[in-house]
């Protein structure tokens, strides 16, 4: 097979890791990659939403699968572009089509797909510049604190969560009226907020089966005892304890069955990963959102613990044939410890010299924003290394990559010393 891989984070690195490590592989090309990613592949220097650009190559490639790592290409449709073209269209690629990334893209789409299909999610409406009113007056027959959500995407920051309701009105308005996240909160759903603990839950679909991957619990906030701004991730933890058969069952049963089922019910085909972020309350789980890729740093803890050949699984996907896959996984538990730039998620340096990484031995170090000056590898993002381990528990993986973390250094450096604080 020949393969390539869209994307540039740890999320794009832990899959190149596994692909590479496939009996199906011949060449595995990243696009644009980091300077992890080299290591299984050569990096192509192509944006990943560049659709004519990626045309010629995979032309030029013998390109077998397209894997796509972001969302930005999938709600850019270029699943559809792929499908639309007759040189390409039968290069399969990872990653739903335009419609269904909606699911991701559109917070209003993917509500009124869970209410049609009865899965469980807080209660929630939508309004518009033209519905302000009503909008504070469904405020006003809500309770505190108010969940505000941008409809379109916001780069992880179009979720407010304000404690009064003069706040709530006002973050209203300046999303609605004033543009506060641009056009993706030209509609903003108010949504009911839920008292619980999050886990996410990842599932491989070729739109009429699916197969669920080793659940994952991370850690957004940048301060320990998960305090301060939202990041990208600052770390995760598989398997996720309170993800017991039961639990997993009802999440099964309620979500992930009537999710696939009414994305075929409604004509969508579906093929790629589902990211169900979810919350467990008392015991019951709620869908907080879908995600239409896998998600980041979760990818890191997930692919580890995945036995089965992943291209084995891809191809399924793309064939239609995921039912007859066999999936297996890791007994070991796996916990991932992201390096960040000091300063992050505010303003921070790049192009600081990574020092140290080639000295860890009882981790994974996965690349999240790196770049390479020949051998040097150099700080080039908010969230630099994701340094994975195994262990026969959490604490002992989680110990691990602490202990993995000391040989690595960078100006400024910045980790939780707190991940899976609240599981182990
Ligand atoms: P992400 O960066 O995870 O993609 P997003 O912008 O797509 O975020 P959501 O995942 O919908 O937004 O919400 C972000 C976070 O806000 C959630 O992880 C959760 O902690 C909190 N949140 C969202 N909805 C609710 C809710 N109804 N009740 C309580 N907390 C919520």
């Amino acid at each position: 097979m020949r393969i390539l891989l869209l994307g540039s984070g740890g999320r794009e690195h832990a899959i190149a890791w596994k692909i590479a490590q496939s009996s199906h592989l011949e060449q595995l090309f990243i696009a644009p990659g980091n300077a992890g990613t080299r290591l299984h592949g050569t990096n192509v220097d192509m944006s990943a939403t560049d659709f004519p650009t990626i045309k010629t190559f995979v032309l030029a490639e013998n390109i077998n699968m397209v894997i796509v790592g972001p969302e930005d290409p999938l709600v850019k449709g270029i699943h559809d572009f792929f499908l639309a073209d007759p040189q390409l269209k039968n290069v399969p690629v990872i990653g739903p089509n335009k419609e269904a990334a909606q699911l991701e893209g559109s917070k209003d789409f993917a509500k009124a797909f869970m209410m049609r299909h009865n899965i469980p999610t807080a209660k929630y409406a939508t309004f518009t510049k033209d519905t302000l009113e009503q909008g504070y007056k469904f405020l006003e027959g809500m309770k505190a604190p108010y969940v505000l959500k941008a409809d379109g995407l916001a780069a992880g920051k179009g979720v407010l969560i304000p404690e009064t309701l003069s706040e709530a009105k006002n973050e209203l308005k300046s999303m609605l009226a004033d543009a506060k996240f641009g056009d993706a909160s030209s509609r903003v759903v108010i949504e009911q907020f839920l008292k619980g603990i999050e886990c996410s839950v990842f599932v491989l679909t070729d739109g009429d089966s699916y197969k669920i991957l080793p659940e994952a619990k991370d850690y957004k906030r940048i301060g320990e005892g998960d305090s301060g701004l939202n990041t990208g991730g600052m770390g995760a933890v598989s398997p996720v304890p309170f993800c017991d058969k039961t639990f997993m069952d009802k999440i099964e049963n309620q979500i992930i069955i009537p999710t696939v089922k009414g994305l075929k019910q409604d004509g969508i085909v579906y093929k790629g990963f589902i990211f169900f972020g979810l919350i467990n309350v008392k015991g019951e789980p709620y869908v907080i959102e879908y995600n239409c890729r896998m998600g980041d740093p979760e990818t890191e803890v997930v692919m580890p613990r995945l036995k089965s050949d992943l291209i084995d699984l891809l191809e399924g996907v793309a064939t239609n044939t995921l039912s007859e896959c066999d999936i297996q996984f890791e007994e070991r538990s796996a916990c991932t410890v992201m390096m960040v730039s000091g300063g992050y998620p505010d303003a921070y340096e790049k192009g600081k010299v990574i020092n140290g990484i080639n000295s860890v031995t009882d981790s994974l170090v996965f690349h999240a924003g790196t770049s390479s000056d020949g051998p040097v590898v150099l700080s080039n993002g908010g969230r630099v290394l994701a340094v994975t381990s195994y262990g026969r528990n959490l604490e002992a993986a989680l110990e691990r990559s602490y202990s993995s973390i000391e040989k690595i250094s960078f100006d400024k450096a910045y980790f939780r010393k707190d991940i899976g604080f609240d599981v182990v």
